[in-house]
């Protein structure tokens, strides 16, 4: 590999620990945790090449880096980023898909199961010492039998929800915006055809504009009383209001949240609900998958600063025809 150790990268805001110190090895890294790139002298700032990121990377702040070629987004969701933006100044953005899949396929299937059978509450019941001196838990009123599971956004971790949901026995449809060829499960153009079709509305779509408040208080009346929701997508994928009145008035019976609307902010009413589990966006937060994913992250790093084409490019930028500057 050739010496990169004069191209410099802005981290803005936190990045996993083991990724840092591996980009501070091969990179000249800017970190700037509180974001702020302003206050970065303008000589520091026209040296910035690339970003490796986990969050936003708004347009303001690409017209401040007036040298930066690559956005290397650290997640598969890339909503934070002004893809658009980005693209029409010939900036790369690339995400790291794949590597993560089994992570958060498998943190949805624990977040199903936390919500129909109450294991937190269980669980607490116990350290709390009230089996001992109350009794046992009461029976959970719902379970997993009999279910059918509704899947918005089947790509590559709606499909792996899918494979571990077929081996618990349950039938599964799913909407996106256009239908697979390659699954059997049953398709529905419209995410309210799908709602009141299944029981168990799980959220694997992407964030950002065209998903923003996609399951309103329709989506949730149509999902009916005895209806979960569990969201592992994005939060603004939810009119969180909404889903509030209709977990507090009965319209549905639960929810499973791992991501919110304004995170890391949860609001009270939420946190209130004894029919919620709540997750602080966890999916894919174990130290193995986000160790993986930051090895991406680098990877289309060095690749692109190598003259050569990222691993892991989003749809936008490789329909643009984005490609290395060969400086
Ligand atoms: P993916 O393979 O691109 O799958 C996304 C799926 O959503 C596709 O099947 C797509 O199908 C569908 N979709 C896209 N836009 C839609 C719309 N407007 N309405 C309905 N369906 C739509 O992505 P992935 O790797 O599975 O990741 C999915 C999302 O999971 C990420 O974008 C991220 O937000 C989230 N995520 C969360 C965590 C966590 O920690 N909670 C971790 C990783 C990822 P069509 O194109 O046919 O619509």
């Amino acid at each position: 590999m050739s010496d990169l150790s004069s191209v410099t990268i802005l981290v803005p805001g936190k990045l996993n620990p083991d990724t840092l110190d591996t980009l501070k090895k091969t990179f000249d890294v800017e970190h700037v945790l509180d974001r702020d790139v302003s206050k970065l002298s303008q000589e520091r700032r026209n040296s910035v090449r690339g970003i490796a990121m986990m969050g936003a990377v708004p347009a303001d702040m690409m017209d401040a880096l007036p040298n930066l070629e690559i956005i290397a987004n650290f997640g598969v969701g890339y909503d934070g980023v002004d893809v658009k933006h980005a693209t029409s100044k010939g900036v790369m953005v690339t995400n790291t898909p794949d590597v993560l899949t089994d992570e958060v396929a498998d943190t949805t299937l624990a977040i199903l199961l936390m919500t129909v059978r109450e294991l937190y509450a269980a669980e607490k019941h116990l350290r709390e010492g009230r089996w001992e001196s109350e009794g046992n838990y009461p029976l959970t009123p719902m379970t997993l039998r009999g279910r059918t599971a509704g899947i918005m956004g089947l790509g590559r971790i709606g499909l792996a929800i899918a494979r571990r949901l077929e081996a618990f026995g349950l039938p599964i449809e799913y909407h996106n915006r256009s239908e697979r060829t390659d699954v059997t499960y049953r398709y529905h153009p419209s995410l309210e055809s799908l709602a009141s079709s299944v029981d168990t509305l799980i959220i694997a779509a992407p964030g950002g504009a065209a998903t923003e408040r996609a399951v309103d208080a329709k989506v949730l009346k149509a999902l009916g009383p005895d209806g979960v929701v569990v969201n592992i997508g994005r939060g603004t994928t939810i009119d969180e209001p909404a889903l509030i009145e209709a977990l507090e008035n009965g319209t549905i019976r639960a929810a499973g949240l791992d991501v919110f609307e304004n995170e890391p902010h949860v609001p009270a009413r939420l946190i209130a609900l004894q029919n919620t589990v709540l997750l602080p966006h966890v999916g894919s937060a174990s130290r193995h998958t986000r160790g993986a994913m930051g090895d991406l992250v680098i990877r289309n790093l060095t690749n692109w600063f190598q003259g050569q084409t990222p691993v892991s490019p989003v749809a936008e930028s490789v329909k643009a025809g984005i490609l290395p500057r060969r400086n």
